[in-house]
Parts: structure tokens; sequence; C-alpha cells
């Protein structure tokens, strides 16, 4: 029985094509800035988002913490989404490796900030309070894409305030298909962008941070402190590479996955939030647990939620989509 993974985008294995790209990658050790794949990566992902840097790091969590500690200084704060990942999933990291004081705000339906709450967030000048300093955003947001309106919107309010505009893009390239837009048109609004390579582009490890000059060469340096200073890490570099390159459009076909996932979940009754790229909300209430136990005997791995998330990704087909709707459907006729 094949395995049907619908707990993550980052449980893709890696191609054989990947695989060779990996096999044949040139290195050298790139905490002497001597890796030629990783530099190439670097060189690419700049470019193609409009930055004049970038850094390969191991994964999203450093890439965001050296972007956030970049910005930031002891006792700076980031205003942040209470859901979003650098708030709420990377271990408190900028506050406990950073001494950054987070201020998350509640996301709004359509996964951005409120904009007049964010200013009304911002402190005064006053020894009382710590530095408001950067906005943090996330794109695409629990599977949600930020408007373009929005973002050029965010930036010109940065701009005005004095703050800096930080994109957790994990999921860049989801938003960038969705919209049929070049990523660029997204990331033109930021400071500073973390993009993963190891979500639904498929690469087995990596993340890329881009930014200024200035601002990578803080990173670098704080990549070395948290020791993510890595050596022949161009094998690594070379799979970003390889999806970069064959990867990104096909985003398109877990979309689609989604989309049909979620219709045939609403045929067989259930409540399902309305889709835009590769993740499935389904309210399971207090089913989480059964259906989850229910799906296992069929060689689906869901994760045991109330509000449960299906992500879809390289890895499954939409054959398997009608599994997974076949079984939820028996499940509910239990
Ligand atoms: C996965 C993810 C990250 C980074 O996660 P790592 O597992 O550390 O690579 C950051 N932000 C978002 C929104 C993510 O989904």
């Amino acid at each position: 029985m094949s395995v049907i993974d619908l707990r993550s985008d980052t449980v893709t294995q890696p191609t054989a094509g990947m695989l060779d790209a990996m096999a044949n990658a040139a290195t050298g050790d790139d905490v002497y800035g001597e890796d030629p794949t990783v530099n190439r990566l670097e060189a690419e992902l700049a470019n193609q988002l409009g930055f004049a840097e970038a850094l390969f790091v191991p994964t999203g969590t450093m890439s965001n913490l050296l972007g956030l500690m970049a910005h930031c200084d002891r006792g700076d704060e980031y205003i942040v989404g209470q859901q979003a990942h650098t708030y709420k999933y990377e271990g408190g990291g900028a506050a406990v490796l950073g001494s950054i004081q987070p201020q998350p705000l509640e996301v709004q339906a359509d996964g951005s900030l409120d904009l007049t709450q964010v200013a009304a967030a911002i402190k005064p000048d006053d020894f009382h309070f710590a530095r408001t300093r950067l906005l943090a955003l996330e794109n695409t947001m629990q599977g949600k894409v930020l408007p373009l309106e929005y973002l050029a919107r965010a930036r010109r309010f940065t701009r005005e305030n004095g703050l800096a505009l930080h994109l957790d893009g994990a999921r860049l390239y989801n938003a960038a298909v969705k919209l049929g837009v070049d990523a660029r048109e997204i990331t033109q609004h930021f400071d500073s962008v973390s993009v993963c390579l190891s979500k639904g582009l498929g690469a087995p490890i990596g993340s890329v941070l881009c930014g200024s000059v200035e601002l990578i060469a803080k990173a670098q340096r704080l990549r070395k402190m948290v020791g993510g200073g890595m050596r022949q890490a161009g094998i690594l570099a070379a799979a970003g590479l390889y999806a970069l390159d064959n990867n990104i459009q096909r985003l398109g076909d877990d979309h689609a996955n989604a989309e049909k996932l979620a219709e045939g979940l609403r045929a067989a009754g259930y409540e399902v939030e309305p889709v835009q790229t590769n993740m499935v909300y389904v309210q399971m209430g207090d089913k989480a647990e059964a259906i989850k136990a229910f799906a296992a005997t069929r060689g689906i791995k869901l994760s045991a939620a109330g509000r449960l998330r299906m992500v879809t990704h390289m890895d499954v087909s939409r054959a398997q989509i009608e599994q997974v709707v076949a079984t939820f459907a028996d499940f509910s006729h239990n």
C-alpha cells in the first residue's frame, strides 16, 4: 500500500533527477565562500527576486531568525501575525536568541495584518517602550495569497513609519503561481525575503534569505554564530537549483489537486474552507483523532486537528486525491 501523506508539503522525497543533480554538484567550502553551487543558487535567487545578495541556510526557521536579527537589535520590536510562523512556530527564537520583542496581532481573514492595527501597535519613541523596527508578513499565509495591492500598501505604510518589511515567503512560489505573476512582483515590496526550497519545491533541505548587501553581511555573521555555516553544501544547493528549474510551475498541479480534494469533501458533506493554493482546511470538530486513525488504515497520513489541514504536494497524485475523498466519504457513513 503506497502511503499518501497530507500532513505537510515538507514530506516530499527527492526525485531521481534531483538526486542526480546533487551527486554531480561541484562543491567547495562554503564558509570560505568557495562552494560554486551555493554561490550559483544564491546569485540566481537574488537575481530572480530582485535583491543584491542572498544567503543559503539549512532551514526556514534559521532564515527568518537571521532576517529578524539582521533588522533588529536587542530591545527592538517586530510586529507579526499571532498565527505567523515567525511568531508562533519558531520556538520563540527571535526573543530567545535575538532579544527582539514580538508584538503579535490577529491575522485578518485574507491572511493580511490590518495596517490600522499595525499603526496603533507602533510604540512611541520613549524609553518605556521597545523600539518598533520591523513588520513581518507571511505569504502564503495558511494557504492564502496576500493581494499585490495590499503588499504595495504595506510597503508605503512601512516607509512612512520608518519600519523595515520582511516576508516569510516559505511558500512564495505558491503565491506567485496562483497569481500568475513573476515572484518578483511580490518580493519587490520587501526589504528581505525568506524562501523555502524544502516545501512544495521538493528539495530535501534548504532555505534562502534575500536582502541588501548590508543586511546579508549581517546575516552571514549571524549564520556562523548559530551554527549554520555549512561546508560542501553544494550538494544541497544543487537540489535547490534543480527545484527552481523544474518544480515551480508544477505547483499549479498541487493547487488543482487541493481544489479537487475540497470539492470532493464538500460533496461528501464536509465543511471545507475556500481553497487558494495547496492547503485544504476541513472542520472535523471532535472527530479529529477518529478520522486520523481511520485514514491510517487506508495508508493516508493526516494530522489530528479539529480544523484539519491537508497539504497537497508533488508526491500526491490526482488518483490519490480520489482515494482520500473516498476514504472521507466512507468515514462519514460509518
Ligand atoms: C515551514 C515554514 C517555515 C520554515 O520552516 P523550517 O521547517 O524551519 O524550514 C517558515 N515559515 C513558514 C510559513 C513555514 O511554513
